[in-house]
């Protein structure tokens, strides 16, 4: 039975330091589906290829196009697990379902905050969602993991905005916000130390272990309306490593929707 939806978004032009997660979308799948793993998440259920209504993978021609795709792809009670490409895609992303859904919160894992006005003279730079999503107000708690980058104008943003970030050095302090409204996950595969994850474009040292970051995944205790999994660079993966991350994050995240 079809119970989750899946796209790919097949866009990193707004990448700042390299290319290449334009590329990840059918290797996650791929790896999704190698033989080397089975199909179960950790908690015992089935991911089944059944479970996924998969709309397919995306070309973009013009950034904005992400939230039309996004909003023909999306249906009320059905979750819909977006691959990226870079982490631009979660803003046209959350236009669409804030288009749906109203309030939202988000739980954001990253090694950035990703909360610049405007990064390299562009305002849609893959550093720059959370801050127009929270300028435009579509979501009402925006919390952040994993972050270990902070610099002072983004400290500011945070504050402007009222975004409540577990800064990495403090990551044993964090326990689970109390979420009010409907919750969408955002996981940039850079929260995770490069020695989990090599296959991203900035290798920010210090970050989450992959049981970390499942164990965040497995402590969420309300529903999941939408989750991406985004800037999974395979240029600079080895032996496929990332992408089997991205698939079994894949899995736990859907395990949580089902
Ligand atoms: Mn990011
Ligand atoms: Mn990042």
């Amino acid at each position: 039975m079809k119970q989750i939806s899946l796209q790919g978004i097949l866009f990193d032009d707004k990448s700042s330091f390299l290319k290449g997660p334009a590329l990840a979308p059918p290797l996650i799948r791929q790896a999704y589906h190698s033989d080397s793993a089975n199909y179960y998440a950790e908690d015992g259920k089935f991911i089944a290829p059944e479970t996924f209504d998969d709309k397919g993978d995306f070309t973009i021609d013009s950034y904005f196009d992400i939230e039309k795709i996004t909003w023909t792809n999306l249906e009320k009670e059905t979750p819909l697990i977006s691959f990226g490409g870079d982490h631009s895609i979660t803003f046209p992303v959350i236009k669409a379902f804030h288009s749906l859904y109203g309030k939202m919160d988000i739980l954001h894992i990253d090694a950035h905050s990703d909360l610049y006005s405007n990064f390299d003279g562009d305002p849609y730079s893959h550093a720059c969602p959370f801050y127009n999503i929270m300028n435009e107000g579509l979501v009402e708690n925006l919390y952040q993991v994993g972050i270990r980058t902070l610099n002072d104008g983004q400290r500011e943003n945070a504050a402007k905005f009222g975004v409540q970030i577990n800064e990495m050095k403090d990551f044993e302090e964090f326990s689970m916000p109390k979420f009010n409204n409907p919750l969408y996950l955002s996981v940039d595969m850079d929260a995770l130390d490069p020695a989990f994850a090599p296959g991203v474009s900035h290798h920010e040292s210090g970050g989450l272990s992959t049981r970390q970051l499942i164990h965040l995944i497995q402590d969420i205790s309300v529903p999941l309306i939408g989750a991406d999994i985004v800037e999974y660079n395979p240029t600079r993966d080895i032996h496929d490593m990332t992408a089997m991350v991205s698939a079994k994050l894949f899995k736990e995240i859907a395990a949580k929707m089902i």
